[in-house]
């Protein structure tokens, strides 16, 4: 149970880390693109204006006279920066030109241009070497006062901006990953040290209850052998009403003797202070036993109570946990059946991946609905409160049947239909 609570707690602890950690990646390297991007675009804007006005002569004189000659820049340019001067009739007037391997590109992209004058737009340019690359580009028209003299094209590689936020991106997450692992490891060790106190105050209270189911066994019997007593002593003379005042003490004292029994039972066993007696024996014997003992009680309440097994069915168990087991399954199948019902124990043996020994009690009951077919093994679970009290049910049973399964390796299981009846399959490893 502790390390159920201990794995939960640390997968609470990691998808709250990783949240954390995601959020703050998202966050961290959106705002980082975002004003390197911004940072660059201004940049190139500015260029853009720079260039625009450096032109505004050329491209007058280039009105003046369509002969005037082209002119290459000689400014500094290592491939990064780039600019072309249009003139009105979409004439280049003036180029520094970019890169050769990414001049076709550029020159294509900005032969289709569709930007906003004078924003700088980031462009991704896909190059025959299968090579990407990015460049922020911004058009720019140049006007002399009114007089649209041309265009200005200027751009700017910012591939290896781009690939660096790439590689930031990879080691943002490659570090998320390594502090998701150390944050799960410290997360364990964590929530290990927060169960401790739990721990603590949990195995208290397991010891308040079994010393308290302990002591009050006592005093329970000497108030049962009291009642009987007082009951069977030929000189007190009982009125009507004090006698099923008497009869209903003892009833209750039986009942509170056999939770108190229950939560000693179920308090031994989470303190592990059971131990299995475990012995070869014939199954069906005990079940047979078992049968006999409900038989009464049956034909009391006009139910069919059969047996279905076959003989010399050996297995390693503790004997009187596996009494109990058939004492419980039986025992409900009987109560929460109508007149007239019919109640089935099968006992058989199954062959298939793993030797096992199954333990099967069918009625035709009231059924189980499907939502709660789990909740009945929960300590003090009981579907109708108030009739499971009136059969002297405690919730406690299929707990305990539930505890004495696990504890030789098997499992228990129930299939139910409302009106049609219920069957517990248990499974024990033979
Ligand atoms: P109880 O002492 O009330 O029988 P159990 O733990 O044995 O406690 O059972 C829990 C609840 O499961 C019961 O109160 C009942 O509602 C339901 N239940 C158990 N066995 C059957 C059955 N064979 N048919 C219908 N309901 C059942």
């Amino acid at each position: 149970m502790f390390a159920k609570i201990r794995n939960r707690l640390t997968m609470v602890y990691a998808a709250v880390m990783v949240c954390f950690l995601i959020s703050f990646i998202i966050a961290s390297y959106t705002g980082l693109v975002w004003v390197l991007y911004r940072e660059e675009q201004l940049d190139v804007e500015a260029f853009a204006k720079e260039e625009a006005h450096e032109h505004i002569n050329v491209l007058r004189q280039k009105q003046l006279s369509a002969n005037q000659p082209f002119v290459e820049d000689d400014e500094q340019n290592d491939g990064k920066l780039f600019h072309y001067v249009f003139d009105m009739n979409n004439q280049q007037v003036s180029a520094s030109e970019p890169a050769p391997e990414v001049r076709a590109a550029i020159i294509e992209s900005i032969g289709s241009w569709k930007g906003a004058d004078g924003e700088a737009i980031l462009t991704k340019l896909h190059l025959p070497s299968d090579n990407k690359n990015y460049f922020m580009i911004c058009s720019l028209k140049v006007y002399e006062g009114d007089r649209a003299l041309g265009t200005v094209f200027v751009g700017k590689d910012i591939t290896s901006y781009c690939i660096m936020l790439k590689r930031l991106l990879l080691v943002l997450s490659t570090v998320c990953l390594l502090f998701l692992v150390i944050a799960t490891f410290a997360g364990h060790v964590l929530a290990g040290r927060a169960i401790i106190p739990i721990k603590n105050s949990f195995s208290r209270q397991r010891e308040f209850v079994a010393d308290a189911s302990h002591e009050l066994r006592t005093p329970l019997s000497v108030m049962l052998s009291s009642v009987d007593a007082i009951r069977t002593d030929d000189e007190n003379k009982f009125s009507t009403f004090s006698e099923q005042v008497l009869d209903d003490m003892k009833s209750e004292i039986k009942r509170m003797t056999k939770i108190v029994a229950d939560l000693l039972t179920l308090a031994r066993a989470d303190a592990g202070a059971t131990n299995l007696f475990k012995e070869k024996f014939d199954i069906n014997n005990v079940a047979e036993k078992v049968i006999r003992s409900f038989q009464p009680v049956a034909a009391e309440k006009g139910i069919k109570l059969e047996f279905v097994g076959t003989n010399n069915l050996f297995i390693q168990a503790d004997r009187e946990r596996i009494n109990q087991l058939f004492l419980i399954l039986i025992d409900n199948a009987l109560k929460f059946i109508q007149h007239e019902g019919a109640v089935i124990l099968t006992v058989k043996q199954v062959t298939g991946s793993k030797r096992t020994v199954n333990i099967i009690v069918q009625d035709n009951g009231q059924g189980i609905p499907e939502d709660q077919q789990q909740l009945i093994f929960e300590r003090f679970y009981r579907i109708d409160k108030a009739r499971s009290r009136d059969a002297g049910g405690t919730g406690l049973g299929l707990s305990i049947a539930k505890w004495i399964v696990e504890a030789h390796g098997g499992t228990i299981k129930v299939e139910s239909s409302v009106g049609v009846g219920s069957t517990f399959i248990v499974s024990l490893p033979s």
